[in-house]
């Protein structure tokens, strides 16, 4: 059977799995399955030659009952209204897995950043924020980095909302340039909260990152920062990959080499002592930690069989896919689901919400520890949630992500 790589068709087979679960009403399972508001935007931007393209982008907000819609902005050619929606209601997942006060959101915009000079890419996202600023704020929906966007990209979120409303408003996006009221801690909290996953995952599995061998694939903010990460606990990384290629040496590679080379060269590829491999290869390494921090469907039922890592840890939104994770599950690879281990981000960007409402901001000591405690009580409540039921760690992620939501919706009763 050919499989459906749709992210917005995947999103849905893994909720249904946990609404089976749950038993949950069949309108409420409607409820919760669809995206709540959808917002198509055309956003006319004058490039630097003069000429006015017009790129189309997305904000869609899954669910809010239980606080404003919360996730990133993703800039990509391969951007549409389907994945934006499989993100959204990912995100409300996240945030209700590590049970912090949102629901979920997503905005993207169809674009090849890469190829795009800073002017242009200033003027498009202020075009962009200026179309949306109807359904976010500090209140409603709170954007913050996703792929392809940065600091730099969240403080003309923040400018251009704040010179619309009069007012300067920190806590309208979170991912802010520390200068602007972003939060110390943030820009490597997607990695830290994968790091403290796989102590976790390590120790009920009996494998210790000390020593473990990794790879990881995608070499952006949460997979360059993770392999530093993992390093520093003395994990060896045996190999990486950008989206030209990767790099492998079993002896383990020099992280911080790697991000210099990159910096560089505009890829890992290349690295002094290491040996090239293809990006599909470095998923099927022998190795004990895989970290998918690319982009989705990268492990499906096409290579599922090849894989021999026996921790997935997925900083990636949606690498794997349902069809991989039964295959996946019988091997016996034990898989640290999205919506948990990437929800790191999401949690220090609530601390940046919630510093920025407050005017007052914490060391960044402090900031890791509280992500520490959240990220470690969400993966023991899923592991346990995964032996009552008797089911896989995402399957489990779910049961817990949606069952609040459900709780959340119940209580509120339906309007009017
Ligand atoms: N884009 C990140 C994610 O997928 C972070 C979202 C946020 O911080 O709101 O989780």
């Amino acid at each position: 059977m050919k499989e459906n790589l749709n992210p917005y068709v995947i999103s849905q087979v893994q909720f249904d799995q946990a609404a089976d679960h749950l038993k949950l009403d069949p309108g409420l399972r409607e409820v919760l399955r669809r995206p709540k508001r959808q917002m198509v935007v055309s956003i006319p931007t004058k490039m630097d030659d003069g000429s006015i393209k017009v790129f189309e982008g997305y904000r869609v907000q899954h669910n809010i009952a239980r606080g404003p819609a919360k996730g990133g902005i993703r800039y990509h050619p391969n951007v549409s209204l389907d994945e934006v929606k499989a993100l959204a209601a990912w995100m409300a997942w996240k945030t209700a897995v590590v049970n912090i006060p949102f629901g979920g959101g997503k905005g993207g915009v169809i674009c090849d950043s890469r190829r795009m000079s800073l002017g242009e890419l200033e003027r498009m996202t202020r075009r962009f924020v200026s179309e949306i600023l109807p359904i976010i704020g500090p209140d409603r929906d709170i954007p913050a980095p996703d792929m392809y966007t940065d600091a730099q990209t969240m403080a003309w979120v923040m400018d251009t909302y704040s010179m619309t409303v009069g007012y300067s408003s920190l806590g309208v996006v979170t991912g802010k340039p520390v200068s602007l009221g972003g939060s110390e801690g943030r820009n490597e909290a997607t990695a830290r909260g994968c790091l403290f996953v796989a102590q976790e995952a390590g120790k009920v599995k009996r494998r210790p990152l000390k020593g473990a061998t990794v790879a990881v694939q995608g070499f952006g903010n949460a997979g360059s920062i993770a392999a530093r990460l993992f390093a520093e606990q003395k994990a060896k990384i045996i190999a990486v990959s950008d989206s030209r290629g990767g790099i492998v040496n079993p002896r383990g590679i020099d992280v911080a080499k790697a991000i210099r080379h990159k910096e560089k060269s505009g890829s890992v590829i290349g690295l002094a002592g290491t040996s090239r491999i293809r990006n599909q290869e470095i998923l099927e390494l022998k190795c004990d930690i895989l970290i998918p921090a690319a982009l989705e469907n990268v492990i499906t039922a096409d290579n599922a069989n090849n894989i021999k890592a026996k921790i997935i840890v997925e900083a990636a939104n949606g690498p794997v896919t349902p069809m991989a994770d039964d295959i996946l599950s019988r091997k016996g690879v034990f898989v640290v689901p999205d919506i948990l281990a990437n929800a790191g981000g999401v949690t220090v960007s609530y601390f940046e919400w919630v510093q920025d409402l407050q005017n007052f901001f914490w060391e960044e000591n402090e900031v890791n520890n509280k992500l520490e405690t959240i990220m470690k009580r969400a993966f023991h409540e899923v592991y346990e949630t995964s032996r009552k039921y008797r089911v896989t760690m995402r399957v489990a992620a779910y049961i817990l992500a949606v069952g609040r939501v459900a709780d959340a919706t119940l209580v509120r009763g339906l309007f009017p």
